[in-house]
C-alpha cells in the first residue's frame, strides 16, 4: 500500500469512527480558546475546562488578563501545572493581543505565531475550531504518536508531521483529522497500551510501536461511552 492508500484509509475509518471528533477545550470566544490551548500544555482539557469558567470570570478580556495579578493569577492556574509559567504566558500572549492586534485574535497562522506561546499546533486549533479555518492540521503529541506509528511519517519533528500529512489528507477533512486522531491515540493507541484488535486501523496499520516490553497489547481497557 503507498502512503497516498494508507492516508487514504486512515482518514476514512477516522471520519467513521468518530463522525463529531472536535477539540475538546471549552471556549465563548477565540480569545478564550487561544488562552485555554496555552494552558492545556501538560495537562488534560477536563482540568483545563474546570479553570477556565473562574480564569476568564476574573479576568475576560486580553486587556484584563495583560493587567492581572500575578500571584492571583498563579493561585487560579495552580489546578493546571506550571502554573508559574502559565500566569506569565498567559499574560504575555494578552499583552501581544493588545500591542500586535489591537485586542482582536488574528485569523491567520503567521500572525498567530507571532504571540508569545503560540505554535503551529496552538494556531492551527484556534484556527480550526474557533474561527472554522482550515488552516493546517492539529499534529499534538498523539497525533505524533500514531501518525509514526500507523506508517504516514517517518519523522517525530510535529511541525514536519504536519506538513507531510497536508497533502495526503483532503483539506476538506483536516478540521475533523486532527481530533480523530487525538481520541485514537488517547483510547486505543495510547503512549502505554495498543489495542491493535479493536482498532478500526488494525488492518492497514505498520503498527511501528516500539518493543512489546515498552508497550503493552490489548488490556481489557475500553473506551468510554
Ligand atoms: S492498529 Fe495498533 S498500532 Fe495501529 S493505530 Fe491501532 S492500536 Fe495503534
Amino acid at each position: 500500500m503507498t502512503r497516498e492508500q494508507l492516508a487514504a484509509a486512515v482518514t476514512e475509518r477516522l471520519e467513521q469512527r468518530y463522525p463529531n471528533a472536535k477539540y475538546e477545550l471549552n471556549f465563548e470566544s477565540p480569545f478564550q480558546l487561544l488562552i485555554a490551548t496555552i494552558l492545556a500544555a501538560q495537562a488534560t482539557d477536563e482540568r483545563i475546562n474546570q479553570v477556565t469558567p473562574i480564569l476568564f470570570g476574573k479576568w475576560p478580556t486580553p486587556q484584563a488578563l495583560a493587567d492581572a495579578d500575578q500571584t492571583e493569577l498563579e493561585t487560579v492556574l495552580i489546578p493546571t501545572g506550571f502554573y508559574k509559567r502559565k500566569a506569565k504566558a498567559v499574560k504575555e500572549t494578552s499583552k501581544g493581543l493588545l500591542e500586535l492586534f489591537g485586542g482582536e485574535v488574528p485569523q491567520t497562522v503567521d500572525q498567530l505565531v507571532q504571540l508569545h506561546g503560540v505554535a503551529r499546533k496552538t494556531a492551527n486549533v484556534v484556527l480550526n475550531t474557533a474561527f472554522n479555518i482550515p488552516s493546517g492540521i492539529i499534529v499534538d503529541t498523539h497525533v505524533q504518536r500514531v501518525s509514526r506509528r500507523i506508517g504516514l511519517t517517518d519523522t517525530e519533528n510535529p511541525d514536519q508531521i504536519e506538513q507531510e500529512l497536508m497533502p495526503l489528507v483532503p483539506e476538506a477533512r483536516w478540521t475533523q483529522f486532527g481530533p480523530a486522531m487525538v481520541l485514537l491515540g488517547r483510547y486505543t493507541c495510547t503512549a502505554k497500551v495498543v489495542k491493535c484488535s479493536e482498532c478500526v486501523m488494525n488492518d492497514v496499520c505498520e503498527k511501528r510501536y516500539p518493543p512489546a516490553e515498552k508497550v503493552a497489547k490489548d488490556t481489557k481497557e475500553t473506551e468510554p461511552t
